[in-house]
């Protein structure tokens, strides 16, 4: 007999807007108790999400924002770790602070809501971890030294914890965007959008709640025994990383 898979404590990095947002409104169609994060002050949210303030990069914000969701929806059954920056330039022009700050966000910001999360999960006997990575974690990309290296760590991370705690009923899986339409990528040149739409098999980019969809799917009682996986989606663009 299968476990529910509604009615969860879901909570998800980083979920004010873009790819965040479009998981969030998928987990609160699906029955579940959905909490974000947001660094600033949210005011449009779809009703039944909670907003809770957090900078991914500040353990003592991180645990104060865990504090308000599990007093309001219980312990945090399903972790999203979304939160993410780009400091896009080429290795020479990469200042030590381009790098590690974007690792603080995008590696170690996933390592503190980890860690934080763990706990309640190791006593609910239960936990979905999902960690948000990119096509370029393995793909590579000029100019994303700071941030591929960063996406790639996530996997290892969620390979660790499979290791360490996959015989507690916590799976950890990797999802890995390609290029999808937010305002990360509204940013990029002209010449690079091009770029990328030539090299994606799909010939198009990617909708927010095609990622969010994979999400839902992947901490569903559907997906109990996969953990360790790196599961993309690209339209075909990392084929075979
Ligand atoms: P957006 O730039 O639209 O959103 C980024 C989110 O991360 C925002 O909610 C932002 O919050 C939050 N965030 C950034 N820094 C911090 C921090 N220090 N603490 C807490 N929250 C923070 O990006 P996307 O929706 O496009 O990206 C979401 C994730 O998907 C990222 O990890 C990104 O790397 C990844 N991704 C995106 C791809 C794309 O093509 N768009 C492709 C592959 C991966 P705030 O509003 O408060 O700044």
């Amino acid at each position: 007999m299968s476990e529910a898979t509604t009615g969860r404590s879901v909570l998800i990095t980083g979920g004010n807007r873009g790819i965040g947002l479009a998981i969030a409104k998928a987990f609160l169609a699906n029955g579940d108790k959905v909490a974000i994060t947001s660094r600033s002050e949210v005011t449009d949210l779809p009703a039944g999400i909670l907003a809770v303030k957090a900078d991914v990069t500040d353990e003592a914000s991180v645990d104060a924002a865990f504090k308000e969701v599990e007093a309001a929806h219980g312990p945090v059954e399903v972790l999203v770790a979304n939160a993410g920056i780009t400091k896009d330039t080429l290795l020479l022009r990469m200042s030590e602070d381009d790098f590690t700050s974007v690792l603080d966000t995008n590696l170690t910001g996933a390592f503190r809501v980890l860690k934080r999360a763990s706990k309640g999960m190791i006593r609910l006997k239960k936990g979905r971890v999902v960690l948000i990575s990119s096509v370029v974690g393995l793909y590579g990309s000029p100019g994303q030294i700071n941030y591929a290296s960063s996406k790639s760590g996530l996997v290892g991370m969620a390979r660790s914890l499979t290791r360490e705690l996959g015989a507690r009923n916590i799976t950890a899986n990797v999802v890995a965007p390609g290029y999808v339409n937010t305002e990360m990528t509204d940013v990029l040149p002209e010449e690079t959008k091009d770029q990328y739409m030539k090299a994606i098999p799909a010939g198009r980019f990617c909708e927010p709640e095609e990622i969010a969809n994979v999400v839902r799917w992947v901490a569903s009682d559907e997906a109990s025994y996969i953990s360790g996986a790196v599961i993309p989606v690209d339209g075909g663009l990392g084929m075979g990383h």
